[in-house]
C-alpha cells in the first residue's frame, strides 16, 4: 500500500452557509468505494437548508459584484495557490471517497486548480463592445454583467474539477453560488470551499448543501433569484432540470452524457492510436463523459489494432486507489457495476467476442476487469448507451461514408477521436462529426484553455477557455441618444 496523507485538515462534514459550517440532525454516510469503509457522516440537507443557502448567496451578491475585477482575481489566485499547496491532502480525500488510483487523483487536483488560475486571469478581461450606431446622434455600447446567483450541481467522477470549472468562472464574473455536489463525493467539494474561505472568498459567496438531491433541486430550480444552473451529470437529470427551469427562465449550462466514437483509419499510426485509446478509454476506469464508447476500426487494420489494444489492456492493474501500481479502481457503486455487467453480457449474447476481461474482477465489490470486445454491432446496448466503465467495444468499417454515418448514429454529441495521417481527411472528418469536441491523433482533449461541451443530447454551453466565462455573464445593450 502507498503511504497515505492525513486529510483531516481539509475534512468538513457539515453544510456551508454564509461563511459557517453548520450541522443538521440527520446525516448520510459517505463510503470508500474500494473498501466500503465509512469515510464520514455528512449533514443531510433538504428544503430548509437549500433555501438558507440561496438566501445567503443572494445577500452576498451586491458586495461581491462591487469589488474590482482585480481583487476578485487576486482572491481566486490565492485559492489556486492553496489548492496546489494542499495537493496531497485533497488527492487523498478525493480518492478515498471516489476510488480512482492516487496518481490520477493527484492529477485531478492540478487539473481542477488550472480552472481557478485560468479564470483568475480572465476575471480582468471581461470586455464590452462599442458598436457603430444606426443614427448620427446616437452611440451604442454593450456591457457585460454577472448573471447573479448561480447553482452548480456536480457529479462524482471528477468531484474537484467539475466544481472548479463552474465556480471559478462564476466567481470571476462576479456571481455568487450555491453548490450541490454528488452525495457519493461531497467531501471533495467541502474541502475546496474550505480552502476558498482561507483564500478570502467572503461569507455567502460560496455555499454548499447535499443530501436530498430532489428537494434541493426543487428549491434551486424554482427560486427566481437563482439566475443560472450549471449542471454536469446524466442526460436524464439534465433534461429534467432544463424543463424545471423553464418557469423561471434561467440560463443553463448542461454537460451531459456522451457516446464517443474513436475511429482508426487504415492510414493511422496504430501504436499512437493504441496509446490514445488507452488514455481516453481507461482513465478513471472508463468513467468520464469523454471516454470512448465505440471504437470504429478500418477492416485493413482491424486485427492489428485490436490485438495491440488487447495487449495493452492486459497490462492494466485493478486495485484499491492506494495499492501499489493500481491503474484501475472500482466502479463508483453497484448501479454502475450492474450497467457495465449488463452491457458486456448483452454484447456477448449478440455475438461479441472477448479478447481480454469480460467479467467482474476477482477482487469482488464493484471492481470489473478491463475488457476488450471485438465484433461489436449496432444492435448491442453499448452502441446507443454510455457504458461508463472499462470496456472497449470494437466495430469494423470499410469506408469514410460508412464510418461517419455510424459515428453520428447516436443522440449524443460530446467528443470524438480519430487517427489518420491524411490532412484533407483530417479536416473532412472533423467537420463531418456531429459533436462539440474532436481530437485528431490524440486521446486526451480536456484542458482549461479550450471550450469543453457538447451538442444534441450531450448538452448546451461550454466550460473552460475564454468562452467559459460568457456562461456567467449577461450582455446589456446601452443606447445613448441625442448626443
Ligand atoms: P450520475 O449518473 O452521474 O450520478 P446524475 O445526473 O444522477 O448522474 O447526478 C449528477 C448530479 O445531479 C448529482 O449531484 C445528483 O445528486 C444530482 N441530481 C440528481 N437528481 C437531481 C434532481 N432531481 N435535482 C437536483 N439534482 C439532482
Amino acid at each position: 500500500m502507498i503511504q497515505t496523507t492525513d486529510f483531516s485538515s481539509v475534512l468538513k462534514s457539515g453544510y456551508y452557509v454564509d461563511g459557517q459550517w453548520k450541522e443538521t440532525q440527520q446525516h448520510y454516510d459517505v463510503t470508500n468505494p474500494s473498501t466500503k469503509a465509512l469515510v464520514a457522516k455528512v449533514a443531510y440537507c433538504s428544503t430548509k437548508e437549500a433555501k438558507e443557502v440561496v438566501d445567503s448567496a443572494a445577500k452576498a451578491l451586491t458586495a461581491w459584484q462591487a469589488i474590482t475585477a482585480k481583487e476578485r482575481a487576486q482572491r481566486l489566485k490565492k485559492w489556486f495557490d492553496l489548492i496546489i499547496a494542499n495537493q496531497k491532502e485533497l488527492a487523498t480525500l478525493l480518492v478515498t471517497e471516489q476510488g480512482k488510483p492516487l496518481a490520477e487523483g493527484m492529477g485531478e487536483v492540478v487539473y481542477a486548480a488550472s480552472f481557478v488560475e485560468w479564470f483568475a486571469e480572465e476575471a480582468k478581461r471581461i470586455y464590452g463592445d462599442v458598436i457603430p450606431a444606426h443614427k448620427g446622434d446616437s452611440r451604442i455600447v454593450v456591457i457585460k454583467q454577472p448573471v447573479g446567483v448561480i447553482a452548480a450541481i456536480t457529479p462524482w467522477n471528477f468531484p474537484l474539477a467539475m466544481l472548479t470549472r463552474k465556480i471559478a468562472p462564476a466567481l470571476a464574473a462576479g456571481c455568487t453560488a450555491v453548490i450541490k455536489p454528488s452525495e457519493e463525493t461531497p467531501l471533495s467539494a467541502h474541502a475546496l470551499v474550505h480552502l476558498a474561505e482561507m483564500a478570502g472568498i467572503p461569507a455567502g459567496v460560496l455555499n454548499v448543501v447535499s443530501g436530498d438531491a430532489k428537494a434541493i433541486g426543487e428549491v434551486f430550480t424554482q427560486d427566481k433569484r437563482v439566475r443560472k444552473i450549471s449542471f454536469t451529470g446524466s442526460t436524464k437529470t439534465g433534461k429534467f432540470l432544463y424543463q424545471a427551469c423553464a418557469n423561471t427562465m434561467k440560463k443553463m449550462s448542461l454537460e451531459l452524457g456522451g457516446n464517443a466514437a474513436f475511429i482508426v483509419f487504415e492510414d493511422a499510426d496504430i501504436d499512437a492510436a493504441v496509446e490514445g485509446a488507452m488514455a481516453s478509454k481507461y482513465r478513471n476506469t472508463g468513467q468520464t463523459c469523454v471516454c470512448v464508447n465505440r471504437f470504429f476500426v478500418h477492416d485493413a487494420v482491424y486485427e492489428n489494432f485490436t490485438q495491440k489494444l488487447a495487449a495493452a489492456v492486459k497490462k492494466l492493474t485493478v486495485g484499491d486507489a492506494f495499492s501499489e501500481g493500481a491503474t484501475q479502481g472500482p466502479l463508483i457503486n453497484q448501479m454502475a457495476f450492474d450497467k457495465v455487467s449488463n452491457h458486456v453480457k448483452d454484447a456477448i449474447a449478440k455475438g461479441a467476442k472477448v479478447l481480454v476481461g469480460g467479467k467482474p474482477s476477482e477482487l469482488g465489490g464493484t471492481f470489473f476487469e478491463p475488457t476488450v470486445l471485438i465484433d461489436a454491432t449496432k444492435e448491442m446496448l453499448m452502441s446507443s448507451e454510455e457504458t461508463f466503465g472499462p470496456i472497449s467495444a470494437c466495430y469494423r468499417f470499410n469506408s469514410e461514408e460508412e464510418v461517419i454515418a455510424l459515428a453520428n448514429d447516436t443522440d449524443f454529441g460530446l467528443s470524438s477521436y480519430f487517427y489518420t495521417q491524411n490532412l484533407s481527411r483530417a479536416w473532412r472528418i472533423a467537420e463531418a462529426l456531429e459533436c462539440g469536441m474532436v481530437a485528431i491523433n490524440e486521446g486526451m482533449l480536456s484542458t482549461e484553455v479550450a471550450p469543453f461541451g457538447g451538442i444534441k443530447d450531450s448538452g448546451i454551453g461550454r466550460e473552460g477557455s475564454k468562452y467559459g466565462i460568457e456562461e456567467y455573464l449577461n450582455i446589456k445593450y446601452v443606447l445613448m441618444g441625442s448626443i
